[in-house]
């Protein structure tokens, strides 16, 4: 980079890395087959049709009829939603309105989502790392001696990557020690896998309590960048006063207003359960393959699995197109790989392929 453009770049941007996702490292040579099993997006698309009569028009700051469909979805009051860019844009708005540059913390319980720190050193936001302890439980005693620096608690459930659920006496401990002090929010990103798992029932307990929602993972819409922030009116206020003017694209809106109507609600329902057999079934068949060892839990809808040999594992299945998640850079999670669950010819695909690696191993060994 040039000097004086460097000398220019705020100091705690200089050196950070853009998003590195496996589309941006792996693009597809012509007329190549690709399976993408990284994301944990749906194997297949919702239907949707768009309006295109009032794109001339600057959309709603927040859609009324959008809003209203995610409060009633969610068994919530319409003041307390926010909709954003993404479950990714709530994560950043929640840091920018409540965090101080420079002075600040966000506390994350690692191993989990990776954009809770992104977003704060973006910031020049601190992160404070209470690392999970044994089968992924929550360290509470290392929360509480945290939390007196700490603005805001980051608590993933089900957690991305290890699939588990925080216990609901745990969350409430957490609640509780962050009371007048922090906000504690809760990454529901994955709970349509396990509806019954939500804490939205103690917003009315709690005014630190704010909970994270995306339609990118049960409701089959990554693409259209739409998510949702559920908290006390106070908060949502106040991220209202950060948030761009225009966060909601019309044609995000119309989409996802259908995706929330009742068609839209059942067929969502209808794909997490069949998400979910298969990736029972993929699980079973995961475990029995020499040396896997599957890791958390499966609350979601991906695997995450240990092998001696993960590295050459996922060198292999790059090397046939099949391209799933290496997470073996985070804490505690040395040689795990994470796998989405996709549709039952692309399961068996990517197990069909593991299990080659194994066979042409062993036979590496026997020579
Ligand atoms: C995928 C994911 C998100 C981001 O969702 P978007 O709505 O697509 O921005 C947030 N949190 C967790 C835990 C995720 O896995």
């Amino acid at each position: 980079m040039s000097n004086w453009l460097d000398d220019l770049t705020n100091e705690h941007i200089r050196t950070l890395q853009p998003y590195q996702s496996a589309r941006r490292l792996f693009s597809a040579s012509e007329g190549e087959q690709q399976l993408w099993l990284n994301a944990n997006e749906s194997p297949k698309a919702a239907p949707a049709s768009i309006d295109y009569e009032l794109f001339n028009r600057y959309p709603d700051c927040q859609p009324k009829d959008l809003i209203h469909a995610y409060a009633s979805y969610a068994g919530v009051k319409d003041d307390q939603v926010i909709a954003t860019r993404g479950a990714d844009e709530g994560i950043e708005l929640i840091i920018r309105a409540f965090c101080q540059p420079n002075k600040d913390n966000i506390l994350i319980c690692p191993p989990t989502y990776g954009m809770y720190a992104i977003s704060a050193e973006t910031f020049a936001v601190g992160v404070t790392k209470v690392p999970l302890k044994d089968y992924f439980s929550l360290d509470i005693e290392g929360i509480k001696s945290a939390v007196d620096d700490v603005n805001v608690v980051f608590l993933c459930s089900p957690n991305n990557p290890t699939g588990t659920c925080i216990d609901r006496e745990q969350t409430l401990e957490v609640l509780e020690i962050c009371k007048n002090k922090a906000l504690v929010v809760v990454d529901e990103a994955y709970i349509e896998f396990r509806p019954e798992h939500t804490v939205t029932a103690l917003l009315a307990s709690y005014p630190n309590l704010v909970v994270l929602r995306t339609l990118s993972k049960a409701f089959a819409l990554a693409g259209i960048r739409c998510g949702f922030t559920i908290a006390g009116s106070p908060i949502i206020e106040t991220l209202l006063k950060v948030i761009a003017p225009y966060p909601v694209p019309a044609p995000v809106a119309q989409v996802a207003l259908q995706s929330l109507s009742d068609d839209g609600v059942t067929h969502m329902r209808s794909r997490t359960a069949q998400l979910n057999t298969e990736l029972d079934t993929l699980t079973d068949a995961l475990s029995r393959l020499e040396g896997v060892e599957i890791i958390g839990k499966t609350n979601a809808n991906f695997v995450l699995f240990r092998h001696d040999k993960s590295a050459q594992i996922m060198q292999y299945l790059v090397s046939k197109n099949l391209f799933i998640r290496d997470m073996s850079k985070q804490l505690r999670l040395d040689n795990c790989l994470r796998i989405t669950v996709g549709t039952t010819q692309q399961n068996n695909k990517v197990l069909e392929a593991i299990s080659m690696f194994l066979e042409q191993d062993d036979l590496r060994k026997e020579i």
